[in-house]
Formats: C-alpha cells, structure tokens, sequence
C-alpha cells in the first residue's frame, strides 16, 4: 500500500509543495513545529534510515543539497535551521516513508528537551 507522502507525491492528497525533480518532492509540514516546517521525501519508498543502502547514497545526498536550496529560498540559510530525521519508535517515526525535516524562522532551542 502507498504510503500517505507517496499519495502527496503523486498529487492524490493535496499539499503545500515547495520544491519537486525527479528525485524528491518537498512540502510543508501540516502540522508546522517552527515558522519553516518542510518535509523533503525521496519520490522512493524506502520506509526508514535502516532501510538505507549503499544505492541510495546519491539519493540521501541529494535530499541535503535541496535541503540547502529550500533553506535560501524560505530565507534561514543565514539565521539558520535545523534538520532532523526520525527512525523508529524512540525517535517517534508517525509516517514509514524516509523524509528529512528542515525547521527554521525562530531560534529552535536545544536539540533534544531534558527530561
Ligand atoms: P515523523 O514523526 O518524523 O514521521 O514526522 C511525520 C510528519 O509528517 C509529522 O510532522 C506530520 O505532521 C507530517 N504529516 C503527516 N501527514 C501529513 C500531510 N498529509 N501533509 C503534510 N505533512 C504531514
């Protein structure tokens, strides 16, 4: 079964896109956490970091340089962002398709909350 960002990707369920190629797609968080919340997803299914092989190595990479391109064009590059990849249940992964959040446009705090 696709999973929902593949249904995003293919236009089945509307979204916010900011940035598409052949490669990955990238729209905006539903539920924006800072003032730039974007999802950047590989057009690939592939469910989680552990699911990541050495054929993917391009790929991955290039999620970072669109991550850098969507950074300018939302106007963080200089103040700054945070990018940040979810895997699995301690790191509270909602959605089985790999993708790379970019948070921005607002001091972010520290990395992880102290508990
Ligand atoms: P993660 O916890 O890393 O798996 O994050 C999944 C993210 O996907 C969450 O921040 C959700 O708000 C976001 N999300 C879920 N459904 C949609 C959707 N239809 N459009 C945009 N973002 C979504």
């Amino acid at each position: 079964m696709a999973t929902i960002f593949t249904k995003i990707i293919k236009g089945e369920i509307p979204s916010d896109i900011v940035y598409r190629d052949e490669q990955v797609t990238a729209f905006r968080d539903i539920h924006p956490q800072a003032p730039t919340h974007v999802l950047i997803v590989p057009n690939k299914e592939i469910a989680t970091v552990n699911d990541v092989t050495p054929e993917d190595e391009q790929l991955v990479g290039h999620m970072f340089t669109v991550a850098r391109l969507i950074a300018e064009k939302e106007g963080v590059a200089e103040s700054g962002y945070r990018l940040l990849v979810n895997c699995n249940r301690d790191a509270n992964q909602e959605v089985f398709h790999l993708h790379m959040h970019l948070f921005g446009g607002r001091p972010l705090g520290p990395m992880l909350a102290r508990r």
